[in-house]
């Protein structure tokens, strides 16, 4: 067996046209057909991509950016990652688990205040060796800039990681992604028509859309919205397009694409940013109960609803394949138990 000790190794074999990729995940993921889900909806074939199964610390899509982000600050010879997220952030927790993986520092910036309880997330961050600053109403990492000077200051080398992972060399990791999924529905000859999946801060739906146009496939991609559009600075669909622009200028490739062709769907974001509602609790439960297969109540709940929402409206053909990306967040199923079942809104 081939046993490949991941410490502070960059493995510059599996890279995409030659960027260092960390191996900090397990891939490919799974590509499963959900034969119960499309029956229970009389609706189209479905499948999944389990992203949730990548395998860093309860997994996730924040994975395949970290592969990227991770090796960069190695090759740069940072000894510490900071990043930012929401108190629940599943990008967070997965860096965590990163820096522990690779023997790197981990300094997380969270908005909100210390609960009395951690759970979830939190939880696992504090497993994983974090070292969590509170930032109060920022949830977006707004603050790290300062906390990265004064840990330079003290003498460390931090690198940091900007909300999601979602820069020009973390959307890399959606591209690679994409080109995972050529394989395997080739393998399983099925062609898809639509790819539905969260979309929050823009790396994976900037990374499959690159990865789509490098690969002149016709596969339509469209992102669910899980944030109001009133609460971001710039609208959501032009900061995907700059990520596509820049990390396409970033590999070297000329690119055509119009600002018209990001595909968002904001009319499913309910009461905004990880507040849950009737249509999530049913997609977790439908999810569930059908295939066993567990969402998270902030994005992919939010993200399947959608995508429930549109083969109910008849907007696919019966003849069609829907692929929903699973991008993970199950550890936050726990802090939002009484949400889910209902017991309290
Ligand atoms: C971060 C995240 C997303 C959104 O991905 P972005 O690249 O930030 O748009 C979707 N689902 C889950 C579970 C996430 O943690």
């Amino acid at each position: 067996m081939n046993l490949n000790n991941k410490h502070k190794s960059v493995n510059s074999k599996s890279s995409y046209q030659g960027l260092a990729r960390q191996s900090l995940g397990f891939f490919p993921t799974p590509l499963i057909e959900l034969v119960n889900l499309s029956r229970a909806l009389k609706g189209p074939r479905i499948f999944i991509k389990r992203d949730d199964q990548s395998g860093l610390a309860m997994g996730g899509n924040k994975t395949r950016k970290l592969e990227y982000l991770v090796a960069d600050a190695l090759q740069k010879g940072c000894d510490t990652l900071i990043t930012g997220g929401a108190a629940q952030s599943n990008h967070c927790r997965q860096t965590a688990a990163a820096t522990a993986q690779c023997g790197l520092h981990c300094h997380l910036v969270l908005g909100g205040k210390a609960p009395k309880h951690s759970d979830g997330n939190l939880l696992l961050d504090k497993l994983l060796g974090a070292q969590i600053h509170w930032s109060g109403s920022l949830r977006k990492g707004e603050n790290i800039p300062e906390i990265a000077a004064r840990l330079t200051a003290q003498g460390r080398r931090p690198y940091i990681i900007p909300y999601g992972g979602s820069n020009a060399l973390g959307a890399i990791g959606f591209v690679t992604a994409f080109d995972e999924l050529t394989v395997q529905a080739k393998a399983a000859d099925v062609k898809f028509s639509n790819l539905i999946f969260a979309s929050s801060s823009g790396g994976t739906h900037a990374g499959l859309v690159l990865g789509k146009l490098l690969s002149s496939d016709s596969i339509n991609i469209t992102g669910i919205s899980i944030e109001k559009p009133e609460n971001t600075n710039q609208p959501f669909a032009e900061l995907i397009f700059d990520l596509i622009k820049t990390s396409a200028a970033s590999i070297g490739v000329n690119i055509k694409i119009a600002l018209s062709d990001i595909q968002l769907r904001d009319e499913f974001v309910g009461q905004g940013y990880g507040i849950v509602g009737k249509p999530e609790r049913e997609a977790i439960a439908v999810l569930a109960r059908t295939e066993g297969i567990l969402l998270d109540p902030v994005y992919t709940a939010r993200a399947m609803a959608g995508l429930i929402a549109m083969v109910k409206a008849g907007e696919f053909n019966q003849n069609e394949n829907i692929l929903f990306w699973h991008t993970g967040g199950a550890p936050a199923l726990f802090p939002y138990a009484d949400n889910i079942l209902g017991k309290t809104d």
